[in-house]
């Protein structure tokens, strides 16, 4: 846990594990920037016997002096994804891993997706006796509202992009019990809350800015993927759903952020996951500053 002012930061792990083959998942990468780059990014982000890159499944734990906020919501368990096999009805102990954080789903206020991917939404729901409901009972769930009607077209013309459409499962519950709240991608959320738009992994992708008293944290979503994206910024993944806004989105939060005292939480950074970008050669790179 990290303190910032009066705010406090937690991450609750769903999975982390060398889960994609680097060209693969960032199909512009090559060999020889990962070679050039291995003292800092093997063994913590790049498995040395698989050379996969360390992916890590989470969700970021704001409390704030007022409220418990929850953002991304992973990929849930029971959840049917044919597509992805190894996120096809999980059964993990995600919700006990979340009370061992202090936190019981009841007692969660918000719910933030900074996009709303299969990885990013699927706690939000859970299976009950054969029904998806709201895991987060007394919760809001801040949903960006460009994001929202992009993937609602989607569910109307049944187009497929590069991940599966969960509106179904996982965002049409939560619509349904009238617990969603619509905002728009610069939304002030509350004092030192507040998003930025970030598009291009999906038009309506966003970021989170915190700030209280002289700390500042950025939570970056999937604006990059792995720090690997840090030696090349233009490296966008498969998975976004548009590749050259993506980079521009990317390359310009990381020009902005590198060499500052900002501290970065990205989505899927391997544990502790946050830190500080810095300039590094002829690109960037990621110092863990850890919980
Ligand atoms: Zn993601």
């Amino acid at each position: 846990m990290q303190k910032i002012g009066d705010f406090t930061l937690d991450r609750v792990i769903e999975s982390e594990e060398p889960l994609f083959d680097a060209q693969a998942f960032l199909p512009d990468s090559t060999p020889e920037v990962i070679e050039a780059n291995r003292d800092w990014l093997f063994p913590t982000f790049i498995d040395p016997a698989t050379a996969n890159l360390i992916i890590t499944v989470q969700s970021y734990i704001i409390k704030t002096p007022r409220y418990t906020i929850l953002v991304d919501a992973c990929v849930g368990n029971d959840k049917e994804r044919p597509a992805r096999p190894m996120w096809h009805k999980m059964n993990n102990p995600y919700l006990a891993d979340l009370a061992a954080a202090g936190v019981k789903p009841e007692e969660v206020d918000f719910v933030m997706c900074t996009h709303l991917h299969v990885d990013h939404v699927g706690w939000n729901t859970r299976l009950v006796d054969g029904r998806w409901v709201p895991t987060f009972p007394n919760a809001k769930y801040i949903f960006g509202k460009t994001e929202l009607e992009f993937w609602l077209q989607r569910e109307k013309t049944g187009e497929e992009g590069p991940v599966p459409n969960v509106y179904a499962d996982s965002i049409g519950p939560v619509m349904d019990a009238n617990q969603a709240v619509l905002v728009e991608m610069d939304h002030q959320f509350d004092n030192g809350i507040w998003f930025e738009p970030a598009p291009g992994h999906t038009p309506g992708n966003f970021v989170i800015h915190l700030e209280s008293g002289d700390d500042k944290a950025l939570l970056t979503g999937d604006v990059m993927h792995h720090p690997l994206q840090l030696a090349r910024p233009d490296w966008s993944s498969r998975a976004c759903e548009d590749r050259i806004e993506s980079a521009k989105t990317r390359r310009a939060l990381i020009e902005r952020y590198a060499d500052t005292d900002m501290m970065i939480a990205p989505a899927h950074f391997a544990s502790p996951s946050t830190g500080h970008i810095c300039s590094h050669g002829d690109g960037f790179k990621f110092n863990l500053t850890g919980d």
